[in-house]
């Protein structure tokens, strides 16, 4: 059931140069399945714009909510995120979206561009504290050094839980480095193909419109089943 609230803007943090990461506390509780997303009404020049973003915390908290939002030029949600201040309040309707991992003891490869990362950051936070068996694989493709974020707590959750493995790549990194790929997502998909792809194992791709398509269908030319592949186009 869809619950629309109020929220108040409690943090505000650059992640990188184009992406900030919100903090959001809600009047009313919103409980959600990780991988939903919230639809946040954007007034601009008198009229509301809904814009939906992915709720990138843990499904154990139901009035704090982080959403990573990238900042693009003249976009109406965009805009606002970026001028928001400290306190501001927004109306927000959720839970929404199917993007949730299935209940199945499949291994679970997560393909995520930019702020693609955002559901599978609240899938991965909700769910690796509940010690899975499966094996996690998070492969996250980013520009380059300077744009990465979150990286500390995927360390953690490395150390925490020794079935979670993550590889970044970077797509226009021009120094040497050994703990990344360089080059982009379906190319280290394609290198790794026999690595990847199996049976018990499902995929779970989120980024814009075009690198969804992309992964999906060098997926499936590889030999995945489309019933092993679930994905959410920004
Ligand atoms: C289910 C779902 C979940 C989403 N979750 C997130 C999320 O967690 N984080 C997040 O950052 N976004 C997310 N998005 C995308 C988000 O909803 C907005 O579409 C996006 O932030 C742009 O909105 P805007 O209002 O800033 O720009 P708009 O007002 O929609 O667009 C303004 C201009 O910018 C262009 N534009 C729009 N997007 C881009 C882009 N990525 N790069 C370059 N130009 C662009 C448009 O073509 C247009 O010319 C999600 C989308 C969906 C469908």
């Amino acid at each position: 059931m869809l619950t629309k609230t109020k929220a108040q803007i409690t943090e505000k943090k650059q992640l990188n140069n184009d992406t900030v990461l919100i903090k959001l506390k809600t009047e009313q509780a919103i409980e959600f399945t990780a991988g939903q997303y919230l639809i946040i009404d954007i007034q601009k020049d008198g009229q509301i714009f809904k814009r939906l973003y992915s709720i990138a915390s843990p499904d154990f908290q139901n009035k704090d909510f982080d959403l990573i939002i990238q900042l693009v030029e003249g976009g109406a949600g965009s805009e606002f995120f970026k001028n928001a201040k400290i306190n501001q309040t927004v109306t927000v309707t959720g839970p929404a979206g199917h993007f949730i991992l299935r209940k199945n003891n499949h291994n679970k490869v997560f393909l995520a561009t930019g702020t693609g990362i955002a559901p599978i950051r609240s899938m991965l936070y909700s769910y690796i504290l509940r010690q899975p068996e499966e094996k996690l694989e998070l492969i996250w493709g980013m520009k380059n050094t300077e744009s990465l974020y979150l990286i500390d707590e995927l360390n953690n959750w490395q150390k925490q839980q020794p079935n979670f493995t993550y590889k970044l790549c970077l797509s226009r990194e021009t120094s040497d480095n050994p703990a990344c790929f360089r080059g982009h997502l379906q190319d280290y998909i394609n290198q790794n193909k026999d690595k990847l792809i199996s049976d018990t194992t499902d995929f779970y791709i989120c980024g814009n419109r075009d690198m969804t398509e992309e992964v999906k269908n060098l997926l499936l030319k590889l030999g995945a089943k489309p019933n092993q592949i679930y994905f959410e186009k920004f």
